[in-house]
């Protein structure tokens, strides 16, 4: 216990969530920056993208016991990197594998740099409410599908003001058209992508009322790729705070994950890679 206090908790021991900061998100959405496929070989495996949530300067939540949301995430991707590697059936790229900030812009456009099949984003936030417990899956949307959501993805979204100055800005309105050009059929992926977090999740780990949810969450907007955040559970609520801490509850975790990412695959005819980009 105390080891792994060590390595999650970095002794600070802090019982306050992180400010809430305006959005920055209708902004940031307006930055689709143009993917960049590299050709698909015939017969590559697919290459799924786990984004631990915040690192270095960003700490991401902070729970009520000190345990930062930026060491449970990186340890829960990893372990989650570790088994769909020894499945053979995926190429497995982290955005970060150590303890370093990254804005949210760039885990998007290194899933698209390396032509994600999936991207999948991993955290443990905290709520205002500290009695919310439990495993929930987010989408992208204009509109957020509930008021705690909204707040969520708001806090999320915020990262970003850690990125500094030489943030590129846009209209709100600007920000929704670009936000509604997701296609179609990465929506569809999301949300078959997001059923099956859920349905796997859900064995094994308590759930959020009305698990599967949606925001206008950042990280999520790459217009191409079937994208998914996790909220593994919440920093703000005692009993997961604590069961995310230990290196069990968290193998737990990323094994329902492996699950719903097989049968995400499965659904779709098997580990492949996408279809080509479509021009335009
Ligand atoms: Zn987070």
């Amino acid at each position: 216990m105390i080891s792994r206090r060590l390595i999650l908790g970095h002794g600070a021991v802090a019982t306050f969530l992180l400010p809430s900061v305006p959005a920055l998100a209708d902004k940031a959405l307006a930055t689709v920056a143009a993917p960049v496929r590299p050709p698909l070989r015939a017969g590559a495996l697919p290459v799924v993208l786990l984004d631990p949530g915040h690192g270095g300067k960003d700490p991401g939540a902070i729970g009520v016991s000190g345990t930062y949301e930026k060491h449970v995430a990186l340890a829960s991707a990893m372990e989650l990197k570790r088994q769909l590697e020894a499945s053979g059936h995926y190429k497995v790229m982290l955005t970060r594998t150590r303890d370093v900030f990254i804005p949210l812009e760039d885990r998007v456009a290194l899933a698209q740099r390396h032509g994600a099949s999936l991207f999948v984003s991993m955290h443990a936030d905290a709520l205002l409410d500290h009695g919310v417990r439990g495993a929930s899956v987010y989408t992208l949307a204009e509109h957020a599908s509930d008021a705690q959501t909204a707040a969520l993805a708001q806090r999320e979204n915020a990262a970003d003001r850690f990125a500094g100055a030489n943030f590129q800005g846009t209209t709100p309105e600007v920000a929704r058209i670009l936000a509604s050009l997701v296609r179609q059929e990465t929506r569809v992926g999301s949300a078959r992508m997001a059923r099956s977090v859920v349905g796997e999740m859900g064995r094994d780990v308590p759930l959020l009322q009305n698990p599967s949810r949606h925001a206008g969450f950042v990280v999520l907007k790459a217009a191409d790729i079937p994208s998914v955040l996790v909220e593994m559970g919440f920093m703000s609520n005692k009993q997961d705070e604590a069961a995310l801490r230990q290196a069990a509850h968290r193998t737990l975790v990323a094994t329902a994950m492996r699950r719903a990412i097989d049968a995400y695959f499965a659904q779709a005819g098997g580990p492949r890679a996408p279809a080509t980009r479509m021009a335009g």
